[in-house]
């Protein structure tokens, strides 16, 4: 059956029932040479992550949790960039199936109402001259209710059906997929700037106050702007503008 409207992301995929975490299948199957556009997808992860190695709760049929493999031919340090372009195509997906109040928290979070609907953990495997692979894990709160939460995701995450959207998963996965394909394919064809524009319009952080913890340094700041690494541009009250390297930080509203 051919439900898929998309060339390449998700011609190949692998289903598992269970799995650790689908960026681990993803990273092996990448290095065994799985081509681009294959999809990781599973009902649960055992052992699903966010960055800085937080935990990501993955309960049994509840989200989309997946791993899409991309081998890009551009130069190493544009790989940031592609988690931003999997936030603005994700954030689009949403509009579409209605939910028009998702937006996003740089770098890579999907947020509704503050609460977070999406997290994306990107990793790439190469030199420093050229990307072998990279592994974007995409984890989607599809089904959970709010009384299924664990007791501290009870106040920080929602789903599709908290938010009223009334969809399956396999409709929901398609139209993620499409709009992922559609996006990436922009980037390729005509390079990242009008990604990067729509990304601005799409995010809840610029013009807010925040507050950003990197290693050792905390600035408190108003977030203006991303440059055209995707670094965000923090003003902070002296006047400087800090820039900072996605990755290293977390922020949360002042
Ligand atoms: P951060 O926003 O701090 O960068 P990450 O992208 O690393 O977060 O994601 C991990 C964090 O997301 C966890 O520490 C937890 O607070 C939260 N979290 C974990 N699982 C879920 C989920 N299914 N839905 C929403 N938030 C979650």
């Amino acid at each position: 059956k051919q439900i898929l409207k998309t060339d390449v992301f998700g011609k190949r995929y692998v289903y598992m029932d269970t799995t650790e975490s689908t960026n681990l299948e993803a990273r092996y199957l990448a290095q065994q040479g799985a081509e681009e556009g294959t999809v990781v997808v599973t009902e649960e992860q055992a052992a699903g992550r966010g960055r800085l190695s937080r935990g990501w709760y993955s309960p049994f049929g509840k989200g989309l949790w997946f791993s899409l493999i991309l081998r890009p031919d551009f130069a190493p340090v544009e790989a940031p960039k592609c988690t931003l372009m999997a936030a603005v195509a994700l954030t689009k997906a949403f509009h579409k199936m209605g939910l028009t109040d998702a937006g996003i928290k740089w770098p890579n979070d999907i947020l509704v109402n503050g609460r977070k609907l999406v997290g994306i953990l990107t990793e790439m495997s190469g030199s420093m001259e050229e990307i072998s692979y990279i592994v974007m894990g995409i984890g989607v709160n599809v089904k959970t209710k709010q009384e299924e939460l664990p007791e501290e995701l009870k106040l920080i995450a929602t789903s599709l059906t908290m938010e009223g959207i009334d969809i399956e998963r396999t409709e929901a996965f398609k139209i993620i997929l499409e709009s992922l394909e559609h996006q990436y394919y922009e980037v390729l064809d005509s390079g990242f700037e009008e990604t990067l524009n729509e990304w601005r319009q799409l995010s809840v952080t610029l013009g807010e106050e925040i507050e950003v913890r990197a290693p050792g340094n905390t600035y408190e700041g108003v977030a203006t702007d991303i440059d055209e690494d995707g670094n965000l541009l923090v003003r902070i009250p002296d006047g400087t503008v800090k820039r900072i390297v996605a990755g290293d930080v977390s922020i949360r509203p002042r």
